[in-house]
């Protein structure tokens, strides 16, 4: 049986059949990516405008990280931290040199970076701010996304996440986001932690007041608070910097990184912080038998050198403002606000338009996957190497579909 000779339908049909159905994917079968390009299984090529929710910022099947992937996997792939590997030392300096963070604990997937951090938070709250045992608070917003661990869920306020999965971790505080005075109040002297994604993304590209993040930052140090910053969507170039703290030059205490840290390769993540944060883990208080395997770091060495090297954070910085602009000006009655960073861009669409599923369906009939999130926005999120050329074509068909009826 030869793969590219099955059909979309008979693939989605045994998709369908034996597997779990939590996921509601456009009907669309990829089986090749190169760039800001994917092909299906019979031929169609599309622009990715969604790049694995951030992860393929480098672009697809990016030929530097491939070799890197490549040539690790031929030699060593996974050693477990029982032992050590020669890949792991060199990319913690790489990393904590290119970020200005101390101390790197690495996982595999979002989820189990932003859990490290939360288990961090806990710790150094009782080994070092001396917060009664047990008494733990970690203050959140509304609206976040974090993964899907029943930790994680437990501090959602959607409604769908938690359905059904209880009983929930307790220890959190949820506050509006965007609202510094709701975090100076909500902060009691057993808080450890505030975090907080600095654009929400999967709540659909939510952009805090301007002087927000600052703000946080100071009652935070007033009040020996954590400021745990959760950049795996828009970390690593997304919105033009290499953080998105770094719009309002905001040093948290930590940051969890994922999703583009491999170029879409492999699962990769990682905790940035201090010694004195990080330094509460001891040997055996948490790991991943997974967690800096040498194939996986090899992987993001390059990955991350490959942003630097092709100026992709600049790149997603000029052509995010272009694409922005430009979408700003189709006249579409649909539309209530454009609005984004960088190449982090949400459309958000009136009641009336009758949801954003319809528009990225019609997108697809024109070779442009997007994917709505949340039920009336549509997002933009390009890989970072996409030039003004490419923008221009998008939009062409972009325009049509935003004025359709
Ligand atoms: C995607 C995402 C996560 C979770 O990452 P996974 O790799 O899917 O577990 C966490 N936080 C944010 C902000 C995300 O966008």
């Amino acid at each position: 049986m030869i793969l590219q000779q099955i059909s979309s339908q008979a693939l989605i049909d045994l998709e369908d059949r034996y597997g779990a159905h939590n996921y509601h994917p456009l009907d669309v079968v990829l089986s090749r990516g190169e760039g800001v390009w994917v092909w299906d299984v019979e031929g169609n090529r599309y622009m990715d405008c969604l790049s694995a929710y951030s992860a393929v910022n480098q672009g697809h099947n990016h030929p530097r990280i491939r070799q890197a992937l490549i040539d690790q996997a031929g030699r060593l792939p996974l050693t477990s931290r029982a032992f050590r590997n020669n890949q792991l030392g060199p990319y913690y300096k790489e990393l904590c040199d290119l970020t200005g963070f101390e101390m790197v604990l690495p996982m595999n997937t979002g989820a189990e970076a932003v859990e490290t951090a939360l288990k961090a938070a806990r710790k150094w709250g009782y080994t070092v701010k001396g917060v009664p045992e047990g008494k733990a608070e970690i203050i959140a917003c509304r609206n976040n996304f974090a993964g899907r661990t029943i930790s994680l869920i437990s501090f959602s306020s959607e409604p769908q996440y938690r359905a059904g999965f209880g009983p929930y971790t307790p220890g959190f505080d949820l506050i509006p986001f965007g609202d510094a005075d709701a975090l100076a109040e909500a902060i009691t002297p057993n808080t450890v932690a505030f975090i907080v994604e600095p654009i929400q993304g999967e709540g659909g590209v939510v952009i805090p007041p301007a002087g927000y993040l600052r703000r946080v930052r100071e009652l935070c140090d007033e009040h020996n608070v954590l400021l745990i910053a959760d950049e795996i969507q828009t970390g690593l170039g997304r919105t033009g910097k290499l953080f998105a703290c770094d719009h309002e030059d905001v040093m948290p205490d930590m940051v969890t990184i994922g999703k583009a840290l491999s170029g879409g390769f492999y699962p990769v993540s990682a905790v940035l912080s201090s010694r004195e944060v990080l330094g509460v883990f001891q040997p055996g208080d948490h790991g991943s038998t997974f967690g800096g395997n040498p194939l996986g770091v090899a992987v993001a060495r390059a990955a991350l050198q490959v942003l630097i090297d092709e100026n992709m954070i600049e790149n997603a910085a000029v052509m995010g403002e272009y694409f922005q602009d430009q979408l700003a000006e189709i006249n579409s009655p649909h539309v209530k606000e454009v609005r984004g960073k960088g190449l982090m861009i949400g459309v958000e669409l009136k009641e009336s338009a009758g949801g954003a599923r319809r528009f990225c369906e019609a997108l697809q009939q024109h070779g442009i996957l997007a994917k709505e999130t949340h039920k009336h926005i549509i997002r933009f999120a390009p890989p970072l190497m996409i030039t003004q050329d490419d923008i221009d074509w998008a939009l062409a068909r972009i325009r049509p579909v935003l004025l359709m009826d």
